[in-house]
């Protein structure tokens, strides 16, 4: 799913964000990756986006080598996964509903998915009756599930949410990870970026934690199963989140 083997990441000027960075974060774990302001948790986010090309050493994200990934890939590598980011990046202009459906149609996806799915995920999310609301209506949490069903709605292997503390209030922190717990449990990757110390230490799930672009220390024993390698077009589809609501 995200295996690391040796990652540097050094950016021009000479900063080094990324040093020698190894793990592996299995299909259907959820892990906090916990570390300070600067310790690279960014870096690292944008290396499993393919943002920024590691300075070297290898990266697989969701069967995707991002070593030698063709551009043309791109798009795939992050149609495979789905982020939550801290800023939300809804569109003000549009509705919750538009801003979901949005997602769907830049990639293609017939209008008759998007009418099936749009209501499914944002049902999932809790934000049924919202549908015609603009995003500045919204609180900071209810923003935060238009993020979360507009992740959702490629059904993706891997869930990233990245410092989804950081604009919501404590209660909401919760229900926000109750959500991840309950996406999770389907059999979705979960990966929480996140500063928090105590947020990552609530759950009793995998911490990685990254300090000065190094990981010292990482909650489980090391895991060196290897997944069997697949063509990420020929994937059958991600199990289906649908049974969430079952
Ligand atoms: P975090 O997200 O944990 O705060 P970052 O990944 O943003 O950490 O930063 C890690 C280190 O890399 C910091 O020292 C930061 O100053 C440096 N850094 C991050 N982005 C850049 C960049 N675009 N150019 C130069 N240095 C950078």
């Amino acid at each position: 799913m995200i295996r690391f083997e040796h990652v540097y990441k050094t950016y021009p000027g000479g900063s080094e964000a990324l040093h020698d960075v190894n793990l592996h974060i299995k299909k259907g774990e959820f892990v906090f990756v916990l570390g300070h302001s600067g310790a690279g948790k960014s870096t690292f986010l944008k290396l499993i986006l393919h943002e920024e090309a590691a300075t070297s050493g290898r990266i697989l994200v969701n069967g995707f080598d991002l070593s030698n990934i063709k551009k043309r890939r791109i798009p795939y590598l992050r149609r495979s996964m789905g982020v939550v980011f801290q800023d939300f990046r809804l569109i003000p202009t549009m509705t919750v509903y538009e801003n979901v459906a949005f997602a769907m149609r830049v990639t293609n996806v017939k209008e008759s998915e998007i009418r099936r799915r749009v209501p499914y995920v944002l049902k999932l999310v809790g934000l049924l009756g919202k549908e015609n609301t603009y995003p500045t209506l919204l609180s900071g949490g209810e923003q935060q599930r238009v993020a979360m069903a507009r992740a959702l709605a490629h059904s993706p292997q891997l869930i990233i949410a990245d410092e989804p503390t950081g604009n919501i209030d404590p209660e909401m922190s919760v229900a926000m990870m109750e959500l991840l717990n309950k996406i999770n449990s389907v059999g979705t990757t979960v990966v929480v970026v996140t500063h928090e110390h105590e947020l990552a230490h609530q759950l009793g799930k995998r911490i990685i934690t990254i300090n000065h672009g190094s990981v010292v220390s990482d909650d489980l024993p090391s895991c060196d199963e290897e997944e069997p390698a697949s063509d990420p077009e020929q994937a059958p589809a991600q199990p289906a989140d649908e049974e969430v609501m079952a």
